[in-house]
């Protein structure tokens, strides 16, 4: 599914040069849950955003299902995300405006999927991550493991292929981090392919392999 190969990434100010990522390659097969680990610093949030689609790379090439993306626009990339990648951040992300409901419908409207099926599909999966009776409140109103739970609802509604997530359990006690935890194994077991940056190594014992992260590149991989 993901085959990064020789992956450059610099951010530039106006006097400092700062390698982020140095020749890094990684394939992610299809249906696997990897975990990257590593101290801060060494580039794990950098490389999800590129997995991620949210950010550009200096050199390297990218192939997603096949397809080279290394060199698509701001346009082409925004398509290829809102279809077939659902992010969890550690900070949750929801938009305190808005409801629960509203949260994890909004990625059904930006992919334009009619009124009633999302109602359908919101439904379905506030059912599954269990907070259907919250529906109507807003993110404050929830605590930080119910909160991480919309946030994952929100990101798997469009049922993507692939969901990238920064340390989902880094603002959550061990209780909700646990249930988080297996929620995304439960998406996995379903199909969808897991890239999940942890400090944790209990939660790392959740995935098929981790990725061990230096100075920007890959150092170790252990199979789980
Ligand atoms: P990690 O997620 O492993 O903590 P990051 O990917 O956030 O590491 O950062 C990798 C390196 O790139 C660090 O040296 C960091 O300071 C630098 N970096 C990350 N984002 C930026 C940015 N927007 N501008 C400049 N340097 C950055
Ligand atoms: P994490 O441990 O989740 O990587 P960080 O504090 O390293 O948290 O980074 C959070 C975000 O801040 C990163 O995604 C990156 O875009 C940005 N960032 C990190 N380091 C820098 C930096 N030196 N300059 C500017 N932005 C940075």
């Amino acid at each position: 599914m993901i085959k990064i190969t020789d992956l450059q990434k610099l951010y530039r100010t106006e006097e400092v040069e700062t390698v982020a990522l140095n020749n890094l390659s990684i394939h992610v097969k299809s249906g696997e849950f990897v975990a990257v680990m590593g101290p801060s610093g060494c580039g794990k949030s950098t490389l999800l955003n590129i997995v991620g689609l949210l950010d550009d790379m200096e050199g390297g090439s990218y192939l997603f299902n096949g397809v080279e993306v290394a060199r698509f626009n701001e346009k082409k990339r925004s398509q290829l995300r809102k279809h077939n990648i659902g992010f969890v951040f550690q900070s949750f992300n929801l938009i305190d405006e808005l409801t629960v409901y509203e949260n994890v419908e909004l990625p059904l409207i930006y992919t334009k999927v009619p009124a009633s099926e999302r109602k359908k599909r919101v439904e379905e999966v506030l059912e599954k991550v269990q907070i259907m009776h919250r529906r109507n409140h807003f993110p404050q109103q929830l605590s930080g493991g119910q909160q991480q739970r919309v946030a994952v609802a929100r990101a798997v509604v469009n049922r993507p292929k692939l969901i990238l997530a920064d340390e989902p359990t880094g603002n959550l006690d061990s209780k909700n981090g646990n249930e988080v935890m297996q929620l995304l194994t439960e998406l996995n077991e379903a199909g969808t392919t897991i890239i999940m940056v942890t400090h944790s190594e209990h939660d790392s014992q959740y995935a098929d392999r981790v990725i061990r992260m230096l100075d920007g590149q890959v150092i170790m991989e252990t199979v789980g």
